[in-house]
């Protein structure tokens, strides 16, 4: 059983995702938590170029290059939008390879925060990709694996936002416009599979969204 969450930044995944965990391992079965970006070393990797840029040193190599050997000082990792959505599918790529096909061949309940819709709602859905061009990227990166169930928590991004107690990173500071188009768009891939998707809304209390996602995976284990 393959089963993803999603949302824009500060729902409440990895809270919901822990109590899922608890829940099902308390019922007997093996679980894998995982998450994306970053589920493998190569992904963790992966994750750090993307949430915080090139390191500098490589940032400055790279402009001396381009300068004929004058050291000028490159601005902070401009990821173009086909190498980030490439970056993305990579993570994925070996996520699933790595981890989420041999957990799911030896009976385990995999449990991911963030998959393939991630990915359509921020790479197609805030920039200026295709989520046609996304999809197949991620199809031909995980041998077409799809989750069982996906659980969307969906509330007004404003909110969310307020929620989170780190500092932003890269993406979580993109903007207010930004997180309302993910958003849109995760409702969207949500309305066109009702049978992959349960959209959760997530502004209530941390109970009450549990409450709605274990009566869903209750009748997911009876099947
Ligand atoms: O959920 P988590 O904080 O681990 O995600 C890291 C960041 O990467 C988030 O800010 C999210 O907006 C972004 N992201 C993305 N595309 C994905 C997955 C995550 O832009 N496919
Ligand atoms: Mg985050």
């Amino acid at each position: 059983l393959f089963i993803s969450f999603e949302g824009v930044d500060g729902v409440g995944k990895t809270t919901q995702v822990e109590r899922l965990r608890a829940a099902l391992e308390a019922a007997g079965r093996e679980v894998v938590v995982t998450r994306e970006p970053g589920g493998t070393p190569l992904g963790r990797a992966i994750r750090r170029l993307l949430l915080h840029g090139v390191p500098a040193d490589e940032a400055e190599s790279g402009a001396r290059n381009a300068t004929g050997g004058k050291a000028a000082k490159a601005a902070p990792a401009d990821i173009a939008p086909r190498a980030e959505a490439l970056l993305f599918a990579a993570d994925r790529a070996q996520h699933v390879a790595e981890v989420i096909r041999p957990a799911l061949e030896r009976g385990a309940v995999v449990i991911t925060d963030r998959y393939l819709d991630s990915s359509l709602a921020y790479q197609a859905g805030g920039r200026e990709l295709t989520a046609d061009e996304i999809r197949s990227l991620s199809m031909w990166g995980t041998n077409g694996l799809l989750p069982d169930r996906t659980y969307l928590l969906d509330m007004d991004p404003a909110l969310s936002h307020s929620r989170l107690t780190h500092d932003e990173d890269r993406m979580e500071s993109a903007g207010d416009g930004f997180q309302r188009r993910t958003r849109e768009a995760f409702l969207g891939l949500a309305a066109a599979e009702p049978e992959r998707f349960r959209v959760i809304d997530a502004s209530r209390t941390i109970d009450e969204v549990w409450a709605a996602i274990r009566g869903d995976v209750d009748g997911l284990l009876a099947d």
